[in-house]
């Protein structure tokens, strides 16, 4: 048995007051979560310690850091570091995400940096990968992806690689409306777990999660979860409605 994950990336969106109104409203929600499934809140930094105060009572509820830096500590004006995020118990940390990646040029040896800053202070990495547009259309999206993979987070060691939870977040899903059907969902994630197997072994692959990404919704999130190699999802959007997110936590069955 795999974990199943519904993750929420609030991105760069809310006060204070409306995240704390949000956590409350989906507490409020009274969710069972069953065996092995877990909700995560991706806060904007100066929220994590409240939001990890909300959501301490609640077993199978946990924080997650939306970026960390790739250095350990030092003159880094504006950065946070790894062991920051551990000294307030962050769980996650989102890496990798594909606005970090194209707005912020975090290149795939930089991420395999913050990879090991997180492992090395107990974070565990959400690590994001997906292809852009026009790579979909010429059809090269696995190698892409594989390259991801293989340049950011292949060089772990088997005991550091558990840790890592991957999300496919194909860009053209993003923010767009536009999901990827559950067929080229299923088809990249099976193709995922192939190069997890084929680096670590079955077994490893076969306890890896597997989230999707890119517009997902309370319409589509069932069709997503049934797929069986998706092990639930990364929102955007959706994660800033209550009612929206615990309909898509729901889905996971
Ligand atoms: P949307 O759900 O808004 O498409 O965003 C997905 C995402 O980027 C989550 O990290």
């Amino acid at each position: 048995m795999r974990k199943k994950i519904v993750a929420g990336n609030w991105k760069m969106n809310l006060t204070l007051a409306q995240g704390e109104q949000l956590i409350n409203d989906i507490l409020q929600a009274g969710l069972k979560l069953g065996e092995g499934q877990e909700v995560v809140v991706a806060t904007p930094f100066p929220y994590l310690t409240k939001a990890k105060s909300l959501l301490k009572n609640y077993p199978g509820f946990f924080v997650a850091a939306q970026n960390c830096a790739s250095e350990k500590s030092g003159a880094y004006t504006g950065e946070v570091s790894a062991e920051m995020l551990q000294s307030i118990n962050v769980d996650y940390v989102i890496l990798g995400h594909s606005e970090r990646r194209e707005y912020f040029q975090e290149s795939n040896a930089i991420l395999a940096k913050k990879v090991d800053q997180a492992l090395a202070f107990g974070i565990k990495p959400i690590f994001c990968c997906g292809e852009p547009l026009n790579i979909r259309e010429a059809g090269t999206q696995n190698a892409f992806v594989a390259k991801q993979l293989e340049e950011s987070i292949f060089h772990l060691s088997a005991e550091e690689f558990k840790k890592i939870v991957i999300a496919y977040e194909p860009i053209w899903a993003i923010g767009t409306g536009l999901t990827a059907s559950s067929a080229q969902a299923q088809d990249m994630h099976a193709f995922i777990r192939s190069q997890v197997a084929a680096k670590y072994g079955n077994e490893i692959a076969l306890h890896t999660t597997i989230l999707y990404g890119g517009s997902a919704k309370p319409g589509n999130a069932a069709e997503l979860f049934a797929c069986p190699d998706v092990d639930g999802g990364l929102i955007g959007g959706a994660s800033l409605v209550a009612a929206d997110f615990v309909s898509i936590i729901q889905k996971l069955g």
